[in-house]
């Protein structure tokens, strides 16, 4: 079974050209071949929209990423300016995983950037990303604060908090970080 058998239509399940999503983002998902939203995407992406705060809990491989993410992309501010999301992943490699999804299901939209920080990676590259004012950022803890503290990372226009998988950066001992 593939992905998108996985998630085959039930009841009364809304289709995605149901969901109040952006025009660039609806494109991006056809181009991805994504048909329906699954559970946690149709439950979650109305309320995300509203700009509320939500807790998800599903299982790993059931969409989570796009539940927060298309809601992020279609809130985007084109007029752009700085870091308006702020993704955090326990480990580096969800943060380069987070960032690859994020940047593909916002394909259609101009110059987006999703960018991953992550420690034991050059500062230099990341560092360039940020001057040159990607709208979402995506990292671990530790190297995110790093660039709170150097200045290199600004939140003033940070709309959007995620805590990816938050129960697995609990149990490495991010809290410190994370509150
Ligand atoms: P995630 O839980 O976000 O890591 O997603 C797990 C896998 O499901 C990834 O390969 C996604 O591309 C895929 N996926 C997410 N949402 C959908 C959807 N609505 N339809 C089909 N595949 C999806």
């Amino acid at each position: 079974m593939n992905d998108q058998e996985s998630y085959s239509q039930e009841g009364d399940t809304p289709s995605f050209a149901d969901l109040p999503l952006a025009t660039e983002v609806q494109e991006a998902i056809e181009l991805i071949g994504y048909e329906t939203p699954s559970p946690i995407q149709a439950q979650a992406i109305p309320y995300l929209l509203e700009g509320r705060d939500l807790m998800g809990v599903a299982d790993t491989g059931t969409g989570k990423t796009a539940a927060f993410g298309l809601p992020i992309l279609t809130n985007l501010d084109p007029k752009g300016g700085g870091p308006q999301a702020l993704c955090l992943t326990p480990t580096r490699e969800l943060a380069i995983q987070v960032a690859e999804a994020l940047e593909s299901f916002g394909n259609r939209i101009t110059n987006f950037q999703a960018l991953p920080i992550y420690g034991g990676s050059d500062y230099g590259r990341q560092i360039r990303g940020l001057k040159n004012g990607a709208p979402v950022v995506v990292g671990t803890p530790g190297r995110v604060m790093d660039h709170i503290n150097k200045g290199t990372l600004k939140l003033e226009k940070i709309r959007t908090l995620v805590l990816d998988e938050a129960d697995e950066m609990l149990c490495m001992g991010f809290i410190e970080d994370v509150e």
